[in-house]
């Protein structure tokens, strides 16, 4: 039975790949999902699962930053091909608080490929990993009008739509924030344990030690979650990994 797994980790955004993978096996963790950042990152995201058999579990797709760069017809049809092998369509999503996406047609072109995501997604019964900054609510509506099974990934919007996310009966993830963002906190407060799954979204710096995160500081978003509950990191462990292996499907 798995006890932790970091459900959101950029694998190919670290120089030594390899290293981290045997550092997270040396640890508590028992799997990661690896998400692809872009078509390029995907590949790399299926082939080093194909090399840690269940460890590492890939999910494809094209993070919003990429999207306007990268070949979308060839990021799906890549997915198409790979279906069997990927747990999850993801990182996908919208993201206006980019200054490129302020214009408004940017931002049309942007939702225009989250639903070509979720297509695939909901065509394929795929679970989705969405990233919804400044767009919170129009993630949630392109992603429950096409049907799909996710997780919020790192949502720190605001609680009533976070309330309608949860209706909409998706999951969402805490992440090392926890331990020093209000908002953060003001989210994981408000989200049932059972709807939680805990990531890193490593590599990403953090501010509170002031260096870059690995999926070994999935352990400590547990504990910080934990403190805020009032429960046992034991608890939050089981309860997220278990939540993880449902929404996922892991084998
Ligand atoms: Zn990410």
């Amino acid at each position: 039975m798995r006890r932790l797994i970091d459900s959101h980790v950029h694998m190919e955004s670290f120089d030594d790949p390899e290293t981290v993978v045997q550092r997270s096996k040396d640890s508590d963790i028992d799997a990661i999902i690896c998400v692809g950042g872009s078509l390029s990152s995907s590949k790399i995201a299926k082939r080093l699962a194909t090399e840690h058999p269940g460890f590492l579990y890939p999910a494809l797709g094209v993070h919003p930053s990429e999207v306007l760069k990268d070949d979308i017809e060839a990021a799906i049809t890549y997915i198409r091909e790979n279906l069997d092998s990927c747990v999850a369509v993801g990182e996908i999503g919208l993201d206006y608080a980019y200054s490129f996406a302020k214009p408004k047609d940017v931002r049309a072109r942007m939702r225009d490929i989250f639903s070509m995501f979720l297509d695939v997604a909901a065509e394929f019964d795929l679970p989705t990993s969405i990233h919804s900054r400044s767009a919170y609510k129009d993630s949630l509506e392109l992603a429950a009008k096409a049907g799909v099974e996710g997780v919020f990934h790192w949502y720190d919007g605001p609680l009533h739509t976070l309330k309608a996310i949860l209706d909409a009966g998706f999951y969402v993830s805490a992440t090392p924030s926890v331990a020093y963002s209000k908002g953060a906190r003001a989210v994981m407060a408000e989200v049932p344990l059972e709807r939680v799954l805990v990531e890193t979204d490593s590599p990403v710096y953090l501010r509170n030690l002031d260096r870059k995160s690995t999926p070994v500081d999935v352990g400590l978003v547990v504990e910080s979650l934990a403190e805020l509950k009032g429960l046992e990191a034991s608890e939050v462990s089981m309860v997220t990994a278990r939540n993880a292996e449902r929404l996922f499907r892991l084998p």
